[in-house]
């Protein structure tokens, strides 16, 4: 069984909908802080179609903090392997609230370690971010690149990987880490998709403009190409995918470290382009300033995942960005729905 915390969220329900495509037993644990309610249960739903050979075992409306729900959750089901998403990851609130961001993001996992390590649970796949390479030195990025994150998200991320480095020495768990670059797009049958309160990310921020919402370019005068900042941009599909191929690897092989990005840049203007041609119309777009704290330009060197894990992106960016469009329209119809309270007194009876 896999258990995917965070879950209900972007990346991790895409996820689970990957691991249950191959036929893997799933159980999400999201504390609903961001992820949705809205999301489970489509993900329970999907799991029932007939081509869907995995299943959907159990959500756990609980806490990475609370220690005791973890550890009901491991005595009760036998978890082989954890990919832990659950995290908190707006680079601008980690800097005006870096409390926030050390609790969740390291004590949060610090505690879901512990209990793997009590439970003898011994397989990680974690999700780390291209922010902990900071600012640039070469390009493509290996993973080799020196890592000087620029802000507290990216420390936090960094720490957690130091930790499960030393945990996995220590204690014999094996790891895979993954260093995400820009995630886009949706599943194509619009199960999930961004569904953020705050959102700051490119794609959905350009589909959601119309003329009470124009979408503001933040920066012309990079040293780039169009002078716009250059990113690599992936499809959550492709990425989802590599964490069922990684727990796949880690049940023969050892511990790895692995960029997933397409080693393609796009710059803003390119994406801006390619989404205004998806929808064949005009969108709103005003120059502002440059955004504080992003680089010109990351792009991901893939080579190492495609030859561990014989991994490669392989969605087209319009498909990308069709599927990311037909998702806002579905969520226009979901953002009146609510999440339920969460579980203050967690207690076994609540996960039977
Ligand atoms: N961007 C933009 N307008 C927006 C959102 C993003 O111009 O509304 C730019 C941003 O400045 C960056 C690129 O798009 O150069 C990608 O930003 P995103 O937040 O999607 O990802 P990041 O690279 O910051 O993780």
């Amino acid at each position: 069984m896999i258990l995917i915390t965070g879950g209900a969220g972007y990346i991790g329900s895409h996820c689970a909908i990957d691991f249950m495509k191959q036929g893997y037993e799933v159980i999400i644990l999201d504390n609903l802080s961001t992820g949705h309610m809205e999301i489970i249960e489509r993900l329970r739903d999907f799991s029932f179609k007939e081509d869907v050979k995995g299943s959907f075992v159990d959500f756990i409306n609980a806490d990475i903090r609370d220690t005791y729900a973890l550890n009901v959750l491991f005595n009760t089901y036998k978890i082989d392997c954890v990919v832990h998403f659950a995290a908190d990851a707006l680079v601008n609130e980690s800097v005006i609230d870096p409390k926030k961001y050390y609790n969740n993001n390291v004590i949060g996992s610090i505690n879901l370690l512990n209990a793997m390590v009590e439970n003898n649970v011994k397989k990680i796949v974690f999700s780390s971010t291209c922010a902990t390479y900071g600012e640039p030195e070469y390009i493509p990025i290996d993973e080799k690149h020196p890592q000087k994150p620029v802000n507290p998200y990216g420390n936090t991320k960094l720490a957690m990987e130091f930790a499960i480095k030393d945990y996995a020495k220590a204690y014999g768990l094996k790891y895979t880490i993954f260093r995400y670059f820009n995630v886009i797009g949706a599943d194509s049958e619009g199960i999930s998709g961004e569904w953020h309160d705050i959102e700051t990310h490119l794609v959905p921020n350009i589909l959601k403009a119309d003329e009470s919402r124009v979408f503001k370019l933040f920066g012309e005068d990079y040293d780039t190409k169009d002078g716009t900042c250059i990113r690599d941009y992936i499809d959550v599909c492709d990425l989802a995918h590599a964490h069922t191929l990684a727990y796949e690897y880690l049940k023969e092989n050892t511990s790895t470290i692995v960029n997933l990005g397409t080693g393609e840049g796009q710059s803003v203007k390119e994406i801006f382009a390619a989404v205004e041609k998806a929808l064949d119309k005009k969108i709103p777009l005003e120059n502002c300033p440059r955004r504080e704290g992003d680089p010109a330009k990351l792009i991901a060197n893939p080579e190492l995942s495609k030859n561990i894990l014989g991994w490669e992106a392989k969605t087209p960016l319009e498909d990308s960005v069709k599927n990311a469009n037909e998702w806002e329209k579905t969520l226009k119809s979901l953002n009146n729905v609510k999440n339920p309270e969460p579980q203050e007194n967690f207690s076994r009876k609540a996960i039977l």
